[in-house]
């Protein structure tokens, strides 16, 4: 057996290769085996959310990432051949990746994999998960090839057939959708515009449409129940010519695929030293394309946790923690494309009322204002208990808003680690009192006092003291007198951020 290892990944997708980035940044040694021979060239997901791309920054991808793909401008609804309404993606407020992007899959596994080179990893294909076994000090691996690997951890990011899942004995209940759908990526000659997103309702089924870099396009169909689809191309020209209100010729494929879509979630994210991220924990329709996004968030969620949890002795239940909060968002997520799945899907007077629904939303501007906000998930609250400090609550994001006229945003201030904002120098004033440890490793800690035309730009009151943590979301905050709230805030601050003693974190 080889030497042990703190975290052996399985599986190099989207999830993975983030998860990978995130503990290799902190220190972590990190395996990451795929069973494939090589990287997977299916472009599967296109659509990136601003807080995908913010994960991706704390792995120094984000820019790239960002600037790579098709900023999307709008998205268009067609019922038939009409047009019953465009939505303009205004750009997202506090955020420094303000629109959704259009980025094939497999670029974006290309960036992250450049991305794990960077921080000192590599990805070991042709490695196969056979079973594992788990004891009170880590996980012995077995491979395919009957090679074994102990590590201290095992994270499942091995899609949704995940053996990981399986062999925790974890659940993984659910439904598939009748229909198939098929997709095909390509150039086209066509009407679409195209760094605009489209959502064709037709007679016989529903036809999405948006842009790839390189001028590509997208087309993805659904195909009635009971009907057997031999050729995606076909299917999709066929499913073109039936409902399509614009011209759109097909003249070079360059990638197509048939499936069919499940919705699926699992009962638990960790048993002991055994995790799952990804779509090994969750899978459900592409509407709103959320499905990589989750994943991406679940691993940047967990990094900076089990590398305290590795190198600082963080205690344990936090991984817990990471579990509610995760299977929060994806039981929403699962939800939400549910409903936008179903939605597209509607007959008769459902449909009737559907696009009365979508065009007085669209006129009165109601659509434009939540919609978008809600699909990037910026004004997300998970389920952290605790006192707020006005607009910033436990559980909220921390919007990354500029802190000087020099390009500095709040989340070049979070490095990696956490941050204690005090609003303005009479909420600086009130650190001292609470004993914080001030020379704390600013790796682990930043303290920062933001001027008080930030803190109202985030709407937190003068004097106000927010514990934010390496992923942006409010840890614990205390408004200004509050004694109760600070004495919370500074019992959750020395949990999070002193190490345990030494032999605790004896490897
Ligand atoms: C057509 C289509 C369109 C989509 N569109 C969108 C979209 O627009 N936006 C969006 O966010 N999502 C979208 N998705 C979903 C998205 O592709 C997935 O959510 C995403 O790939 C999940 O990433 P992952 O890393 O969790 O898993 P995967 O990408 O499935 O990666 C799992 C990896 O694990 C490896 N593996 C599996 N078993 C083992 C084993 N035993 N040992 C070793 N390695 C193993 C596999 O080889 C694979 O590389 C779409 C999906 C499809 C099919």
């Amino acid at each position: 057996m080889s030497e042990k290892t703190d975290v052996l990944i399985v599986g190099a997708g989207p999830t993975g290769l983030t998860l990978a980035a995130g503990l290799l940044s902190r220190g972590v040694r990190v395996r990451v085996i795929d069973r494939a021979e090589r990287a997977s060239p299916h472009s599967k997901a296109i659509t990136l959310w601003p807080r995908s791309f913010e994960v991706f920054d704390t792995l120094g991808a984000g820019r790239e990432l960002y600037d790579r793909g098709v900023k999307l401008a709008a998205t268009n609804y067609y019922t038939g051949d009409r047009h019953i309404g465009r939505l303009r993606m205004r750009p997202l407020t506090g955020t420094r990746f303000p629109v959704p992007v259009s980025l094939p899959q497999v670029t974006t596994e290309e960036v992250l994999r450049e991305t794990v080179g960077r921080h000192g990893g590599r990805i070991e294909f042709g490695s196969r998960l056979e079973s594992f076994v788990q004891d009170d000090d880590g996980v012995t691996a077995r491979l395919a090839d009957g090679t074994e690997i102990r590590a201290g951890w095992l994270v499942g990011c091995d899609g949704a057939h995940s053996t990981v899942r399986e062999g925790a004995g974890v659940s993984f209940e659910g439904a598939t959708y009748p229909q198939s759908f098929v997709l095909v990526d390509g150039e086209y000659d066509t009407e679409y515009v195209h760094d605009e997103s489209y959502y064709v309702m037709g007679r016989t089924g529903v036809i999405v449409v948006a842009g790839l870099p390189g001028g590509l396009y997208r087309f993805f169909a659904s195909v009635p129940p009971g009907v057997e689809v031999e050729d995606a191309e076909a299917a999709v020209a066929r499913a073109v010519a039936e409902n399509s209100p614009l011209r759109a010729d097909s003249v070079k494929v360059a990638g197509s695929g048939v499936f069919r879509i499940h919705r699926k979630l699992a009962d638990r994210m960790r048993v002991g030293r055994v995790l799952l991220a990804g779509d090994a924990a969750h899978i459900h329709s592409p509407a709103g394309g959320l499905g990589l996004n989750t994943g991406v968030q679940d691993a940047g969620s967990l990094a900076w946790r089990l590398a305290a949890v590795v190198r600082r002795g963080l205690d344990e239940a936090e991984l817990d923690a990471w579990q509610e909060e995760r299977l929060f968002v994806a039981h929403g997520v699962v939800a939400e494309a549910d409903q936008q799945t179903r939605m597209w899907l509607l007959k008769g007077w459902r449909r009737w009322l559907r696009d009365v629904g979508i065009t007085v939303g669209l006129r009165t501007g109601v659509i434009e204002r939540v919609l978008p906000r809600r699909m990037a998930q910026l004004d997300l609250v998970l389920p952290v208990q605790g006192p707020a400090a006005g607009r910033l609550r436990p559980g909220s994001r921390l919007p990354d808003v500029p802190v000087t006229g020099r390009g500095q945003y709040l989340y070049d201030l979070l490095g990696g680690g956490h941050l204690l904002l005090a609003a303005g120098d009479e909420g600086a004033g009130a650190l001292p009192g609470l004993g914080l440890p001030v020379d704390a490793d600013p790796e682990v800690l930043r303290i920062v006092t933001v001027p008080l035309h930030v803190a109202q730009s985030l709407g937190v009151p003068r004097r106000a003291l927010c514990l934010v943590r390496p992923d942006g979301v409010v840890a614990a905050a205390a408004a200004p007198s509050d004694r109760a709230a600070a004495e919370a805030l500074r019992a959750r601050l020395l949990a999070l951020v002193t190490p345990a003693p030494a032999e605790s974190r004896a490897r």
